[in-house]
């Protein structure tokens, strides 16, 4: 109701949604640009299976979870089956080979929290990052595709929080602020708690299908075409869901007690992850559960600095939605 009584303040309403709307359709990568990076990744699997002929390749990360931007990097997973396989005399090796098949900047960086070989085509102009045998991104990369394929607001949402973060510069996770995966699950989270909901909780649901990673199961309910309408009885446009999603990060999350969670499809209690007080260097000070490594926040990367930073941009963010005569432009203005 309150949502609603705001909402309706704004006459512009119906010429906002179409605004909106028009920058997510902007963002979106033009099939010729999906082209170019199969063309890349046909490529890498060429030169890795001469090397390395069990080794499989797997796309992850925007490319792959349908909330990359046009021109995004893309990231590639490279999976081979040795266990005692060392990731930097793998990954200077890999370097090595790409390099001498005119790759450009090819540049290993094996002290990385994920160890990558980074490199650029010159034939696409795509740039590209490597890791080994990251399969639960490439899993968490599958988990984000299908609740995309779900409701469509999900994608205008997320291409929308995305953009103004990177705009607003907080999507820096070197600068204590949230990583672009972290921006995804905060809107999954969001439009699962919305109501009516938006989005179910694919792993409450039936499993359908399961891996096991690390040790660590996945599972989850994967026949989303059978999910198609599950938010219609949900008629919120997407100006309505910016406005609530950033009135909720700025007005209502409990930051001193509460844990988002997409995994349950609710809050968690920071006391029963025993997530209230800094551990190491993971201050726990916005908190937002990894669906599958579960004792993983991907909020740790935040301080006492950023989460200011963090939390005046959402204010800012909602005061805009709510007041400012041209949202659209003002929201993503350069910081
Ligand atoms: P962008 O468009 O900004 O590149 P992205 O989705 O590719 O967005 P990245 O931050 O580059 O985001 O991360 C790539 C992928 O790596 C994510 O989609 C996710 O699968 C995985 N990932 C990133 N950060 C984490 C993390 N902290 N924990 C687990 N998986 C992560
Ligand atoms: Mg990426």
């Amino acid at each position: 109701r309150n949502l609603k009584r705001h909402m309706e303040c704004r006459r512009d309403i119906g010429t906002l949604n179409f605004r909106f709307l028009s920058i997510y359709e902007s963002l979106i990568p033009e099939e010729e640009e999906k082209a170019k990076q199969k063309q890349l990744l046909t490529l890498l699997e060429k030169l890795v299976s001469k090397e390395w002929p069990k080794a499989q390749l797997f796309l992850y990360g925007s490319c792959a979870n349908s909330f990359g931007v046009s021109k995004s990097d893309i990231d590639v997973c490279l999976a081979i089956d040795d266990a005692d396989i060392n990731k930097s005399e793998f990954l200077l090796k890999l370097a090595d080979i790409l390099q001498s098949d005119n790759l450009q900047n090819v540049q290993a960086l094996t002290r990385a929290r994920v160890p990558i070989v980074k490199l650029k085509d010159p034939v696409t102009g795509i740039s590209c990052d490597i890791c080994i045998n990251n399969v639960l991104a490439v899993v968490n990369t599958k988990l984000l595709r299908d609740y995309a394929q779900i409701d469509v607001r999900l994608r205008q949402l997320a291409f929308i929080v995305k953009h103004w973060a990177k705009s607003r510069g907080v999507n820096e996770t070197y600068q204590g602020t949230l990583s672009s995966y972290a921006y995804v699950l905060m809107c999954i989270h969001f439009l699962q708690q919305c109501k009516p909901a938006i989005l179910p909780c694919l792993q409450g649901m039936q499993t359908t299908y399961s891996v096991t990673v690390d040790d660590i199961q996945c599972a989850f309910f994967d026949q989303v075409e059978r999910l198609r309408h599950f938010g219609s009885h949900n008629k919120e446009s997407i100006a309505q869901l910016v406005w609530a999603f950033f009135n909720y990060w700025a007005y209502h999350h409990d930051y001193a007690n509460d844990v988002i969670s997409i995994r349950t499809g609710s809050i968690i209690s920071k006391r029963e992850k025993d997530w209230t007080r800094r551990k190491g260097n993971d201050r726990h000070l916005i908190c937002i559960e990894d669906p599958f490594e579960i004792s993983h926040d991907l909020g740790r990367v935040v301080d006492k600095f950023s989460i200011k930073v963090l939390r005046e941009e959402f204010e800012r963010a909602a005061y805009i939605m709510q007041y400012d005569p041209d949202p659209c432009v003002t929201l993503f203005e350069p910081y």
